[in-house]
This record gives C-alpha cells, sequence and structure tokens, in this order.
C-alpha cells in the first residue's frame, strides 16, 4: 500500500479532507462550501458548519479511496492563515482523528499548499499567481523560503469580487457568478492599482459600484472589474518573472478556476516564451488534497514535527515557512 495522506482543510468558508498517495494520485477530495444566508461569512457559522460536515466527509474519503484509517501514514490540517474558529474546527477533528488511530499529525501553511499543488502539475520553478478569497500575492522561491514579491495591500481580489457581488444582491461566492454575467460591451475606466508589485482592490470595487448607480449595464461592470483586476495581476506577475527570471508561471486559488484569467495568464505567459501551469478547478479552489500533498512533501525531507507545528495561527504567513524540501 502506498503511503496515503489524509488532509483537512478549515480556513473559512471549506470545509475539505483529501486524500493523495506518495505518487500524487488523487483518491478523493471532498468539499463542503459554506454559503452564508445573508452577508459575508460569520467566523462562527463557518466553522459550525464545518463541525457538522466533517465526520461526513471523512466517511465519504475513505469511502472513494476505499481506505481503512489503519492505511493512512500522515493526517496534516491548515494551520493557518484563515479564521479563527475555523482553523480551530479543522485542527481539533484532525487531531481526534490523527490520536485515535495513532497516525502522524502535521499541520501546515494553506498558502504554500495552494503552490505546491500547482507544482504538482509539472512546474519545478515557478513564479506563482495565488489570488483567492482572503488572498492575492506574488511568490516565488528564493534562498529557502516562498518569497512574497508582491500582494494586494487591502482586501483579496476574491472578497472584493464576493463583496461587489453582495452588493448587488448576487450571493455567494461573488466570482463565478460574475464571471457569467461579464460580457460587456463597455469597458469602463475603473481604478487600476499597481503600485510597484503590490496592487489594492478595494477602491475598484468601489468604484464599479458607482458605475453600475450610474447606469451603466451589470455586463459591462463586471467585465470591466474582470479586466482591469486581472491586468494588474497579470502585471505584476510578468515583472515577478522579469525580475526573477523564471520560465515557468503557476495559478492557483479559487479566483484561478476563472476563464477569462487563465486566458490573459496563458497570453502573457505565451508572449514571454514561458510556460503557465493552471491546476483543475478542483484544485485551485480551497481542498483537502493540496494539504494532505504539502503534508506529504514536507515528511518526505525528513520534517520533524515539533510541537509549534500543531499550534494554529490566524496570520500564518507564506514566507514564514522553511522550505526543506525543494
Ligand atoms: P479560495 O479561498 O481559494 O477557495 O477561493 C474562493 C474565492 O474564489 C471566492 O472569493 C470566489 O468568489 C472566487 N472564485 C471562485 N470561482 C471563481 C471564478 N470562476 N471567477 C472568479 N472568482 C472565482
Ligand atoms: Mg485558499
Amino acid at each position: 500500500m502506498s503511503h496515503v495522506v489524509i488532509r483537512i482543510e478549515s480556513t473559512a468558508h471549506t470545509a475539505g479532507v483529501g486524500m493523495i498517495t506518495s505518487e500524487g494520485e488523487i483518491l478523493s477530495n471532498q468539499r463542503a462550501v459554506y454559503i452564508p444566508e445573508e452577508g459575508g461569512i460569520h467566523p462562527r457559522e463557518a466553522a459550525n458548519h464545518h463541525t457538522e460536515s466533517l465526520p461526513e466527509l471523512f466517511r465519504k474519503a475513505l469511502k472513494e479511496a476505499k481506505l481503512e484509517p489503519n492505511d493512512i501514514s500522515l493526517v496534516s490540517y491548515a494551520r493557518g492563515p484563515g479564521l479563527g474558529p475555523c482553523l480551530r474546527t479543522g485542527a481539533t477533528a484532525a487531531r481526534a482523528f490523527a490520536y485515535s488511530h495513532g497516525i502522524p499529525l502535521l499541520g501546515v501553511n494553506h498558502c504554500v499548499a495552494h503552490l505546491e499543488i500547482g507544482i504538482l502539475e509539472g512546474a519545478t520553478d515557478p513564479v506563482f499567481l495565488y489570488l483567492s478569497g482572503g488572498n492575492t500575492q506574488v511568490i516565488a522561491y528564493a534562498a529557502g523560503r516562498f518569497r512574497v514579491f508582491g500582494e494586494t495591500l487591502d482586501i483579496g481580489i476574491g472578497n472584493g469580487l464576493d463583496k461587489f457581488a453582495r452588493e448587488v444582491g448576487m450571493g455567494f461566492p461573488g466570482g463565478p457568478k460574475l464571471e457569467k454575467v461579464a460580457r460587456g460591451p463597455e469597458l469602463l475606466d475603473l481604478p487600476y492599482s499597481v503600485k510597484g508589485m503590490d496592487m489594492a482592490f478595494s477602491g475598484l470595487m468601489t468604484a464599479a459600484k458607482s458605475k453600475l448607480d450610474a447606469g451603466h449595464s451589470l455586463e459591462s461592470v463586471a467585465f470591466s472589474i474582470q479586466e482591469t483586476a486581472f491586468a494588474m495581476s497579470c502585471e505584476v506577475s510578468e515583472r515577478a518573472l522579469a525580475h526573477t527570471g523564471k520560465k515557468e508561471l503557476v495559478l492557483g486559488g479559487g479566483v484561478a478556476c476563472n476563464s477569462r484569467l487563465r486566458e490573459m495568464a496563458m497570453t502573457m505567459a505565451e508572449e514571454r516564451g514561458i510556460r503557465c501551469f493552471v491546476p483543475e478547478r478542483a484544485l485551485c479552489v480551497d481542498n483537502g488534497v493540496m494539504i494532505a500533498w504539502l503534508g506529504h512533501q514536507m515528511m518526505g525531507a525528513d520534517y520533524s514535527i515539533s510541537e509549534e507545528d500543531n499550534v494554529v495561527d490566524q496570520k500564518y504567513r507564506t514566507d514564514m515557512v522553511e522550505v526543506t524540501w525543494r
């Protein structure tokens, strides 16, 4: 039996249990998403949702993977960053499962997990464009860490899309709903905020709402938000590629499900003569498989688990992780 890792994702809206073998074969990717009845994500409500969903996700994942708990060699879970109550719920579920079956337990960084699952697509040393709900970063490996070359100065791009969609009554998650209506025809002038390799999205979403209030169609406003926000993201990625001289780009995070973003990134990569890797959509959004895979990578490099590795950290940044497995 090959080495199988179970991973628990529970940082914000998604509870996930994934299983992957040491060869990178995905055996199961079970997810349940908390959708607020109104307003944004309420951390306690989301945590309650995860408490209710996780036992069933475990059962489904084991069944789909055709495994018994004793076949599992490592349990890993997301230590952070994320919402405190959600992280604690995921950590508790992971701990309970691991301890009751005598399996090693390892807490890992959620953002680094998004990166590593992208590398599994075949990249070796890429620049990452990581666009998700709460996180927006351009990252590359240098001298033992995944360094953040640029990031949002205010809200994450996905949270911006969700907030705009909520304000116009489209519900959660907003990104895919806006994508469906983003047809134009008008390309409206919205704030294009790139500062060095950093970006800002808050003013862009406020300006977009004003355009809608001024009578422009939702189709044109959604189209303009996408064109502007994604062009900003591709511009900073290209700058990071030029700066580091790297020849690969990897997309990740829930917003990387967007077809227009994928197309823009591919075009940029083609024009630069580099390769672009885009994981399948189920691996772009928050998922358990990516956490399992990162846990496996870390353990493969003879990582010794310390007490600190099993304490959740809401502000666990990408560049705090010492990368021992590359
Ligand atoms: P994550 O936190 O990585 O699971 O990503 C969730 C975020 O991805 C939410 O803010 C969603 O609105 C966003 N998202 C998911 N699908 C799409 C899409 N097709 N286009 C734009 N944003 C999306
Ligand atoms: Mg995420």
